[in-house]
């Protein structure tokens, strides 16, 4: 089997690209290093035995580019699609950025799908088109206002992916992440996640901020759940389960309170002498939701 995996260097992406070519499979990963890293393409490579290091090819190139979305889909059979600039506030700095690689760079890649005759394509939406809908957990058709720019693209993905679908045929299913975290999640930058960064933070003996009272919850997601969501989404045959979308999370709440407790103590548990700090608390960020937990 040929992939392309579109953010191969980022967190989730590099997951994908080391798994698959742990399967023998033939993987191209496509990503512009902006906010992903070359170093995580050079780790899944030290892992593997040179015969699946053979299968892969690395592009450096920008889904903004029709052309390059082009000549990477040639000759795959499926498409990952996980490329884009996450994060809520950086969408609200620069909303333009977030659409340029989130929309229009997500539209040139089903074109060359569909151009390509690429099987199906799978792509990363989020739990944040959830918007301001109030109902937990939250099930697949029932979305609210979205709060965000970010949120907005991941919207108009869903909706891209459906016309493509009734328009040329183009089979998608489209994956709604909730807060993912893992190996190869990067803890640096004003935009990191939560885990990694409040991790990195309690190491260099940094005080976490909690943003808001701490009792807005999260659906936390392992990576190996997004892997598998990935693998059963391109390889279903259930002609049922194709041309739609998914929540992809584990199915419970934790309050940012509660995980700050369970970090403290497993960062307790590891270093001998770690004493906790008390988190500071600051204001709530603008378009974030309050509550999120799957319907899974
Ligand atoms: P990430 O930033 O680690 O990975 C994204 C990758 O896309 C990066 O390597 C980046 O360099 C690349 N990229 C960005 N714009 C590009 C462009 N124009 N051309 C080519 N490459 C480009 O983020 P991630 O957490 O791995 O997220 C992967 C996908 O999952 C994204 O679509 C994100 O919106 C979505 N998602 C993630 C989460 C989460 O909790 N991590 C939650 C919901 C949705």
């Amino acid at each position: 089997m040929h992939i392309l995996i579109t953010g191969a260097a980022g967190f989730i992406g590099s997951n994908l690209t080391e798994h698959f070519l742990r399967k023998d499979w033939h993987v191209t990963a496509l990503d512009n290093l902006s906010t992903g890293h070359r170093r995580n393409i050079e780790q899944v490579l030290t892992g593997l035995p040179p015969e699946q290091r053979d299968h892969l090819t690395f592009v450096e190139g920008d889904i903004r580019d029709l052309d390059t979305c082009q000549r990477c889909a040639e000759g795959q059979d499926y498409v990952l699609h996980q490329a884009a600039l996450g994060s809520v506030p950086r969408s609200i700095e620069r909303p333009l950025d977030s659409h340029q690689s989130n929309v229009d760079g997500f539209l040139n890649l089903q074109i060359a799908c569909r151009d390509q005759n690429v099987r199906r394509f799978v792509f990363a939406s989020s739990s944040s088109v959830y918007g301001d809908h109030p109902v937990l957990p939250k099930v697949e058709d029932n979305i609210g206002e979205v709060l965000s720019p970010y949120a907005l693209t991941k919207k108009m993905n869903e909706l891209q992916a459906r016309t493509f679908q009734k328009v040329y045929g183009l089979e998608y299913i489209g994956l709604r992440y909730f807060n993912v975290f893992g190996r190869r999640q990067d803890p640096e930058g004003a935009y990191a996640a939560v885990i990694p960064r409040w991790i990195m933070e309690f190491m260099r003996g940094v005080t976490p901020t909690i943003n808001g009272d701490g009792e807005t919850s999260r659906d936390f997601c392992y990576i190996d759940n997004v892997i598998q969501a990935n693998e059963r989404a391109m390889l279903t045959d259930n002609p049922e389960a194709v041309n739609t979308i998914y929540n992809i999370a584990a199915g419970g709440r934790t309050t940012l309170n509660q995980l700050y407790k369970l970090l403290a103590e497993a960062m307790s548990e590891q270093r001998n002498g770690f004493a906790p700090p008390e988190p500071v608390y600051g204001p709530l960020r603008p378009g974030d939701i309050l509550h999120s937990f799957a319907d899974i």
